[in-house]
C-alpha cells in the first residue's frame, strides 16, 4: 500500500515535472546574432546648398535598408553638435563607415585629418550626390571620396553605362539603366584613382561623346570608398534598382560583400 502511494506519488509528481524538465533546456538559437550587423552613421549636415526633400527620404530608407538586410543600424549625425558629438576621433570609434547624403560646403567636424586617417585606417565611406560638393577647400577630402562636383545642367534622362557587372553595387542592374535626376559633371577626377561603376558617354544635356563617371569606387588604405551622383530627386531614391545600388555600395564599403559574381538577375 505504500509502496502504490509512493508510486502514485511520483507519478503525480512525474506528470506535472516532465514538462518543466523540457522546458529548462537551452534554447536553440532561431536567428543570426545581432552582432554582425555593423554601425553606419548617416551625415546630412549641409553648410551650402540643401536638398530639403531627398534628404529625408534617404535618411529613411536608408535605415530601412539596414534593417531589411540585417547589415547595419543607422545613427544620425543632422546638426553641428552632433557632429561634435559623434564624429570626434574617440566617437568614431563606435562606428563602422559613414555615409555623406548629400552633405555640401564645409563642414564643422572636429579634426578632418583624424576623419581621413578612421577611412583610411579599415572604415567604410560612402558619398551619395552632393558628397562631392562638399569640403571644395579640402583637397584630401575631395582625394580620398575621388572626384569633385564640377557643375550641372537642367535634369535630363540619361542611360548609365554599367562599367562593372560584378560590384555589388552594380551587378543586379543589367548592362545599362534608364534615369531621370540631376546629373553631376566632375572635375579633379583621375580614373586611374577608382574603379568605375556607372559611367555616361556623353554629355547628359547637349549629347557631346566624353567620359563622365556616375558612379565609382576605391580603396583609401585599408578603407572602402564608394560613390554615386546619383539621388538628387526622391523619387530616384524610390525606385527600387537604385536602393539595390546603393546598399550594394553601402556593404560592399563595409566589407560585408566582397563578390564579385557575374549575375543576369536585373533589381526588381
Ligand atoms: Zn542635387
Amino acid at each position: 500500500m505504500e509502496f502504490r502511494l509512493r508510486c502514485a506519488s511520483f507519478a503525480a509528481f512525474a506528470s506535472v515535472a516532465v514538462p518543466l524538465f523540457a522546458f529548462s533546456a537551452p534554447p536553440k538559437p532561431t536567428v543570426a546574432p545581432k552582432s554582425a550587423a555593423k554601425r553606419l552613421l548617416v551625415v546630412t549636415v549641409t553648410k551650402g546648398f540643401r536638398h530639403s526633400d531627398s534628404i529625408p527620404v534617404a535618411e529613411k530608407l536608408i535605415a530601412e535598408m539596414g534593417a531589411k538586410s540585417g547589415a547595419f543600424t543607422v545613427d544620425y549625425v543632422r546638426t553641428d553638435a552632433d557632429m561634435a558629438a559623434k564624429m570626434n576621433p574617440e566617437a568614431l570609434k563606435a562606428y563602422d563607415g559613414v555615409v555623406f547624403a548629400s552633405t555640401t560646403g564645409d563642414l564643422p567636424l572636429p579634426d578632418r585629418d583624424a576623419f581621413l586617417k578612421w577611412v583610411a585606417d579599415g572604415h567604410a565611406f560612402i558619398g551619395v550626390h552632393a558628397a562631392s560638393d562638399t569640403f571644395h577647400g579640402f583637397k584630401p577630402y575631395l582625394e580620398m571620396v575621388g572626384g569633385e562636383f564640377k557643375t550641372h545642367g537642367p535634369q535630363s534622362w540619361v542611360t548609365c553605362r554599367v562599367e562593372d557587372k560584378t560590384h555589388p553595387a552594380t551587378r543586379n542592374l543589367g548592362g545599362a539603366r534608364l534615369v531621370y535626376d540631376e546629373i553631376y559633371q566632375f572635375k579633379n577626377y583621375d580614373r586611374a584613382r577608382f574603379q568605375g561603376l556607372l559611367t555616361l558617354d556623353r554629355h547628359p544635356n547637349d549629347g557631346t561623346p566624353g567620359d563622365y563617371p556616375i558612379a565609382w569606387c576605391r580603396n583609401e588604405g585599408k578603407g572602402r570608398v564608394f560613390y554615386t551622383a546619383l539621388g538628387h530627386r526622391p523619387d530616384v531614391w524610390s525606385q527600387s534598382w537604385y536602393q539595390a545600388h546603393v546598399l550594394g555600395g553601402i556593404r560592399w564599403a563595409l566589407h560585408q560583400d566582397n563578390a564579385r559574381t557575374n549575375s543576369t538577375t536585373t533589381a526588381r
